[in-house]
């Protein structure tokens, strides 16, 4: 399955199975968030087995949840894209098919809403998000889409990332973030890194 964008909509295009298989990775089980099992971002998954993967997969009587058999990582399902990034196990960050969004306050500017790629970080690999495969990605998403990415520890923790096609000076540039408690937006304050809530 592929996912990509078309305006404001998200396609999925369930016609370009995967070309890749995960092998021994199941890294997506420990660094994301799970609604159905109250699983928290950032902690493993109490189906998760090492070196057997998930011990309910697809046993709906178990209580396999159905996004976990709809979910591909982007290295996984597109590999086009996907480039010179490293199986997500050997990298030790998974990006996320799915995007999300961020809101830019700047004071005495309106709003501003900008799409993010999503790429959930091991938290004992800090700068895995340098990975130059992870970065040619993430500059082509925001070159070709207008994409930046949010780097997520978990739910509430990370940082946005503005890749050379979205900062005026042509640079990678970090800014911190905070999740807003009423909603999903993620709010980042442009100068200096200071948080808005
Ligand atoms: S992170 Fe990707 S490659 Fe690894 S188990 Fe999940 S879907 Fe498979
Ligand atoms: S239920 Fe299975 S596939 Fe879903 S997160 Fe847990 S171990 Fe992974």
């Amino acid at each position: 399955m592929k996912v990509g964008m078309k305006g404001d909509a998200l396609i999925f295009d369930f016609q370009s199975g995967p070309a890749r298989k995960c092998g021994d990775c199941s890294l997506c089980c420990k660094l994301l968030p799970v609604r159905e099992l109250a699983k928290r971002g950032g902690s493993r998954c109490r189906f998760q087995r090492h070196g057997k993967g998930c011990t309910i997969y697809h046993r709906a009587d178990k209580g396999f949840p159905p996004p976990c058999g709809l979910w591909s990582c982007v290295w996984l399902a597109d590999p086009e894209d996907a480039g010179a990034m490293r199986r997500p196990d050997h990298a030790h960050y998974v990006v996320d098919p799915l995007p999300d969004f961020i809101v830019i306050q700047t004071e005495g500017q309106p709003d501003q809403r900008v799409n993010v790629v999503q790429v959930w970080l091991h938290p004992a690999h800090p700068d895995a998000h340098r990975d130059p495969g992870l970065r040619a990605y993430l500059a082509l998403r925001g070159a070709r889409d207008g994409f930046a990415a949010l780097i997520r520890l978990n739910e509430s923790d990370g940082w946005v990332l503005f890749p050379p096609a979205l900062s005026p000076d042509g640079q990678w540039h970090e800014r911190g973030s905070r999740k807003r408690p009423e909603d999903n937006d993620v709010v980042v304050s442009r100068t200096p890194m200071e948080v808005y809530r």
